[in-house]
């Protein structure tokens, strides 16, 4: 069967769902390596969809909670006759999943947080990571498969094009390291696009935090809407040219040329200088 084919194990993929399932086991094989899954540690898959990557983990641990939306997967895997004893499957939208109430339920050990891990829905990978970082203090590390350039963003250094609010983002809560590249044809159907493998792994102490998170997303936000403006015009609504001197920022930069640490400090000085502008939800799901 072509790599394209859509039908893989007996299932029909679902495109709506992010169905691009795993089937190269040297790559599975180098991911499981990568997330290095021991007995006794609180392992949580997203998307666990046909088991590539659930079933080698399971071979090493005792017990793994999964989250998966698509009711067909997750019935096949209720009957999976070697991993079914093993899983507590959670049929559901992670999008929407309240990960803090249900890892406050596990009562997890001081210092072992929980390690999340899933080659994820590609459509859904940024909004979920969002959603994720939310409960950044109760997990250990995450392993993610997602497209090669939200990989770039992710990990990209200032003044650079991948350089933006994700990348912000993410570097607040975690420590980001790229892991390994995947090419299409190591998935059925193959995507259109390359993949990689991420480890985030959240800081016990943010190394620069903010305030009010609200106004970390909302100068980000504002200064990546308008990347080709300087600071000094797409940030007027919310500062004055003498603001952003005073607070050390160039007025001639540009939002890629700001540290995460210049973001915090134009955040924290927002939190106690609130401008009078609208405070707006500020949307997850909205390209960054
Ligand atoms: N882990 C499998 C693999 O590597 O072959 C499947 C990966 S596939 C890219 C993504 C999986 O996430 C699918 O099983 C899909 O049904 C599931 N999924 C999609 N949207 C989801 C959501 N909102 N919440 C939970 N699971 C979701």
């Amino acid at each position: 069967m072509s790599s394209n084919s859509k039908k893989h194990l007996g299932h029909t993929a679902r495109k709506r769902f992010g169905q691009n399932f795993l089937h190269d086991q040297n790559v599975i094989h180098n991911i499981v390596a990568a997330i290095n899954p021991q007995n006794g540690q609180y392992l949580l898959e997203i998307g666990p969809g046909l088991g590539a990557l659930t079933e080698p983990v399971a071979e090493l641990v005792d017990k793994l909670t999964v989250v998966e939306l698509d009711r067909d997967l997750a019935e096949r895997l209720r009957y999976h006759p070697f991993l079914n004893h093993k899983l507590t499957i959670i049929e559901q939208d992670a999008l929407r999943f309240n990960f803090r109430e249900y890892f406050e339920e596990l009562d997890l050990v001081e210092n072992q947080g929980v390690r999340v891990f899933g080659n994820l829905p590609y459509n859904i990978s940024t909004p979920l990571m969002f959603h994720l970082f939310k409960f950044h203090d109760l997990v250990q590390d995450m392993h993610f498969m997602l497209q090669k350039e939200v990989v770039k963003r992710l990990c990209a250094a200032p003044n650079s094009k991948a350089y933006g609010r994700l990348t912000i983002m993410a570097q607040y809560y975690c420590q980001v390291m790229p892991v390994l590249e995947v090419p299409p044809s190591a998935f059925k159907p193959a995507p259109k696009v390359d993949s990689a493998v991420v480890r985030l792994v959240p800081y016990k102490q943010l190394p620069h935090p903010v305030k009010d998170i609200y106004w970390l997303n909302r100068v980000t936000t504002q200064a990546f809407n308008q990347r080709r403006k300087t600071l000094r015009n797409a940030l007027s609504t919310l500062f004055s040219a003498e603001q952003l001197e005073s607070l050390g920022i160039d007025l001639n930069a540009r939002a890629e040329n700001l540290a995460l640490a210049d973001y915090a400090r134009l955040a924290n000085w927002l939190c106690d200088n609130p401008p009078e502008v609208e405070k707006v939800e500020i949307d997850d799901l909205e390209d960054v």
